[in-house]
């Protein structure tokens, strides 16, 4: 067999055309010679006294990657806390990212954007070492390896016994400290603009933790909503403010919209953040303009999760306050459907991106409002606030 390769095709191509003339007569070992280099990527900072975020966009010059992992080195003193859209795993100062279910897969001239966000002291200049999986980018061209790409073990996120170690948390709550049935000290009902007959009050029955936490009855129609507020003022938290509650529903989440979570937020001119469900599914709502995350397209609920019922779920979130960036977990898996970044995704954050002003959530309410259908029981116990992210 022979083949001829145009001479006027881009070198990587005929690097792509050897390769496959290669496999083809049954080689296993591909020759780059003349290839370009493997990948590269463009590395944002954005960053402030102790703390950074940074977007990641890579883009495969190379063979099509059923699987990528990019590495790289930190040579100052950045740790990484959390990432969206990629897996990212730090040890000592060597990084590597493991592309998402839903990225993981790159076509020649494919790029993949992922972020993450850390923290440094004495210096946090920008890596300049990547490679795709391995093969460097911006290096000599080295081509890829021809084994499949190894997933290192993820780190699972601290675990942190409930009631137990906050940290510097500013609320942190087991309701143990709650004596009667109904919410007292920092915890106030409230039932904003009207109220009907939805109700919360401290349980003894069922608990995440100890031998309280706080049930909400809420029912059917806006005005049967009913919260618990927390009087902690949380104006100051961030610029990442971590939220984790532990949560309990006795209904599956109704197509209607609903809403569990709902922080008023002053860059909405005090109108709330909202998290709860539509379509069957988790979400992110925001009152001023009525966007929601992902949006509400079949493609954009799939990736979205349901919220399992009859048993406590973690669920934690992380805000940022500072620039487009939210992300939200049930148990240890990040929701792609409940992610937004800087860069619009269509499905997920196009129409979230649409404001550009970042939230400023200044308090937490839980509780129970429909806008339609839909009723649950629920509870909520070991719910913790504050800048540091939180496990479990
Ligand atoms: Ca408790």
């Amino acid at each position: 067999m022979r083949v001829l390769l145009p001479r006027l095709l881009p070198r990587r191509w005929t690097a792509v055309l050897t390769a496959v003339v290669l496999l083809a007569s049954g080689f296993t070992a591909v020759s780059a010679s003349g290839a370009e280099s493997g990948c590269r990527v463009d590395y944002t900072v954005n960053k402030w006294t102790g703390g950074y975020t940074a977007q990641i966009k890579v883009t495969n010059l190379g063979p099509a990657l059923n699987g990528w992992r990019l590495n790289w080195t930190y040579t100052g003193d950045q740790q990484v806390t959390s990432a969206w859209n990629a897996s990212v795993t730090q040890t000592g100062s060597s990084v590597v990212a493991v592309g998402a279910g839903w990225n993981g897969t790159l076509a020649t001239g494919g790029t993949a954007d992922f972020g993450l966000q850390g923290t440094w002291r004495s210096s946090d200049p920008a890596p300049g070492d990547f490679s795709l999986n391995g093969t460097p980018c911006g290096g000599d061209g080295t081509p890829p390896p021809t084994t499949p790409p190894t997933t290192p073990p993820t780190t699972p996120p601290p675990t942190t016994p409930p009631g137990e170690d906050c940290g510097s948390a500013v609320i942190c709550s087991d309701f143990e400290d709650q004596t009667g049935p109904a919410p007292s000290g920092a915890w106030q009902f409230t039932a904003p603009d009207c109220q009907g007959t939805g109700t919360a009050a401290v349980d003894t029955a069922v608990a995440h933790s100890g031998s309280r936490s706080l049930r909400v009855d809420g029912g059917t129609g806006y005005c049967n909503h009913a919260f618990v507020a927390s009087t902690t003022d949380l104006s100051s938290v961030g610029p990442v403010m971590h939220v984790r509650m532990w949560v309990r529903h006795t209904t599956a989440l109704p197509a209607a919209h609903v809403t569990f979570v709902s922080l008023p937020d002053s860059s909405q001119a005090g109108r709330s953040l909202r998290v709860g469900g539509q379509n069957g599914a988790l979400q992110w709502n925001r009152e001023s303009d009525d966007a929601t995350l992902p949006a509400q397209s079949p493609v954009g609920v799939a990736l979205s999760r349901p919220l399992p019922t009859g048993t406590w779920q973690c669920l934690r979130f992380a805000i940022d306050t500072t620039a487009p960036g939210l992300d939200t977990w049930l148990g240890d898996e990040q929701i792609p459907g409940l992610h937004a970044d800087g860069v619009p995704t269509q499905d997920i954050d196009q129409q979230w991106l649409a404001r550009t002003t970042p939230p400023r959530p200044t308090a937490l309410r839980l509780g129970w409002e429909s806008y339609g259908t839909g009723d649950d029981t629920l509870w909520f116990d070991d719910v913790t606030v504050g800048s540091a992210p939180i496990g479990c």
